[in-house]
C-alpha cells in the first residue's frame, strides 16, 4: 500500500493520479499529528509533499524502517515520456521557467510547464507535450532520487529557508542536487557556489568564454545580450528591470538553445516578455508616482536586486518593508536602503527588529496594507515600492494576496 503525505495541491495530484491509475493508497492529510509508528504498517512507498520537513518523526521513522520515501516529482519523471527540463534557485526560478516555456512555444512545440511554479508535475502529464518544464524547489529536490531532466540549472544560490535546513551547506547541497539529474548541464557563471564544468553550457554577465555560450557586452554605451560573438538584441529592448533580469534571460536562451530551439523567435518572446505578477511588476503611474508591486520579494536579496534595479530609474523611492523575516542576515540590505531609499514603511512581525536597524531618516510603521500604501504616497517620492523581502503569513494567505491587496489600495486611493 502507498501512502502520500500532506494536504495541499501537490498531495491531491498524487492522489488523483494513483486513482487513475488504479494504485492503492492511504492519505495523511496532518502528520504533526501521528503519535504513533503503526501508521506505516503495511505500507511499501510513501510520497511526500514538500512542505512536510525531513525531520518529521513519520519520516525519521520511514527511514528507519527502510520504506522508500519519494515526491511527485520522481513519480512524474517515471511515467513522462517527453524530456524534461529542470528549474531551480533561490529566487528568479519562475521567471525563468515562464520564460522558457513561451520560448518552446514559439518554436512550434508544445510544452506543459509546472512544478513548483504552480500546476502539480503530475497534473501536466501528456501524450501531446514535446517538452515538460519544471520549476523544482529545495524541497522537492530533497525527496527525489531519480529524475530524468534533459537539461537543468541553478540559476543562483543565496540563503533561503534556513529554518529547514540544519545549515546553509545542506540548502546549497540540497539546490545542487538538481545536477545529478541532468543529462547535461546549464550553468550560471557568476555563480560562485556552482562549480564549473567544461562540458556544460555557461551563461553570465561577461563576455562568453565559448561560441555556444550567452552572455552580454557594453558596446558603445549600449548593452547587448551575446550568444558567442552574435549579437542577440539589446539590452534595453527587454520589458523586465534590472540587472537580475538580465541574467534570468540568459538563463532561459541558454536552457532553449541546449534543447535545440530556434534562436530568433526566443529573442521575439524576450522582447515580448512582461515578467510575472508580483515579481518588480511596475503597476501604475498615477500623480507622478511609480507604483512597483514586488510581493514575491520574500528574502533579502531579491529586494536588494528591486532596489537596485529601480535606483537607476527614479531619485526617490519609497519602500514598504516587513513581514515575518527569514534566518537570514539582512544587513547588506539595511546598508542599501539607508544609502538610497527616501523613506520606509514598515509593516508585520518584523517592524521592531528592522526598525532597530535601519538608519534611513524617514521611517514609519503602518499596520495595514492601506495604511501603507497611504504613508507612501504622501512621501514625495517619485516611486512606491512593495518588496518586503519577508513572508506574508503575519498578514496575507500568502504573497498573491500581500501584491492583490497593495493594488487595490492603491486602485482605490485615486
Ligand atoms: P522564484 O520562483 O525563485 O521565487 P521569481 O521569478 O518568482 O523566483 O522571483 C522571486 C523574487 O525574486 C521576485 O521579487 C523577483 O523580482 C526576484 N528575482 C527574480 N530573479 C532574481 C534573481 N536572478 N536574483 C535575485 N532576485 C531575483
Amino acid at each position: 500500500m502507498k501512502l502520500i503525505l500532506g494536504n495541499g495541491k501537490t498531495a491531491q495530484s498524487i492522489a488523483h493520479f494513483l486513482n487513475r491509475n488504479n494504485i492503492v493508497f492511504t492519505l495523511l492529510k496532518d502528520t504533526r499529528k501521528i503519535k504513533d509508528k503503526d501508521v506505516l504498517q503495511g505500507i511499501d512507498e510513501i510520497f511526500v509533499s514538500p512542505g512536510i520537513p525531513q525531520t518529521q518523526n513519520i519520516i525519521l521513522w520511514a527511514k528507519a524502517q527502510n520504506i522508500p520515501i519519494t515526491s511527485d516529482i520522481e513519480l512524474f519523471s517515471h511515467y513522462a515520456k517527453a524530456p524534461i527540463i529542470g528549474i531551480t534557485g533561490s529566487n528568479g526560478k519562475s521567471t525563468v521557467t515562464q520564460l522558457l516555456g513561451d520560448m518552446i512555444t514559439n518554436n512550434n512545440k508544445k510544452v506543459a510547464v509546472g512544478g513548483n511554479i504552480g500546476k502539480p508535475a503530475l497534473d501536466c502529464l501528456s501524450p501531446e507535450v514535446d517538452f515538460y518544464v519544471l520549476e523544482l524547489s529545495s524541497y522537492q529536490l530533497d525527496y527525489t532520487q531519480n529524475l530524468n531532466l534533459l537539461t537543468g540549472v541553478v540559476l543562483n544560490i543565496t540563503p533561503d529557508h534556513l529554518d529547514r535546513y540544519p545549515s546553509f551547506e545542506h540548502y546549497v547541497n540540497s539546490k545542487l542536487s538538481l545536477y545529478q539529474h541532468c543529462q547535461t548541464k546549464v550553468i550560471n557563471s557568476d555563480e560562485t557556489l556552482v562549480s564549473q564544468d567544461p562540458s556544460a553550457k555557461h551563461f553570465g554577465i561577461d563576455i562568453p568564454k565559448q561560441d555556444s555560450d550567452f552572455g552580454t557586452v557594453t558596446c558603445h554605451g549600449s548593452c547587448y545580450f551575446l550568444k558567442g560573438n552574435d549579437m542577440l538584441m539589446a539590452v534595453n529592448e527587454m520589458q523586465l528591470i534590472g540587472e537580475h533580469n538580465v541574467t534570468n534571460i540568459l538563463a532561459a536562451l541558454s536552457l532553449g538553445d541546449q534543447i535545440g530551439l530556434d534562436i530568433a523567435p526566443m529573442v521575439e518572446c524576450v522582447k515580448a516578455f512582461k515578467g510575472l505578477e508580483h515579481r518588480l511588476e511596475w503597476v501604475v503611474k498615477k500623480q507622478n508616482i511609480d507604483y512597483y508591486n514586488d510581493s514575491k520579494a520574500t528574502n533579502a536579496i531579491s529586494t536588494i536586486k528591486a532596489i537596485k534595479a529601480l535606483i537607476s530609474r527614479h531619485q526617490t523611492i519609497s519602500l514598504i518593508l516587513g513581514g515575518i523575516p527569514k534566518d537570514e542576515d539582512y544587513s547588506k540590505l539595511f546598508a542599501l536602503i539607508d544609502q538610497h531609499i527616501t523613506s520606509v514603511i514598515l509593516i508585520g512581525q518584523s517592524t521592531n527588529t528592522f526598525k532597530n536597524h535601519l538608519k534611513t531618516t524617514q521611517i514609519t510603521q503602518a499596520n495595514s496594507m492601506q495604511a501603507a500604501v497611504d504613508i507612501a504616497s504622501n512621501t514625495n517620492c517619485e516611486a512606491v515600492l512593495l518588496s518586503p523581502a519577508c513572508a506574508s503569513f503575519d498578514m496575507f494567505d500568502n504573497f498573491e494576496h500581500r501584491g492583490r491587496v497593495f493594488k487595490e489600495e492603491i486602485k482605490t486611493k485615486y
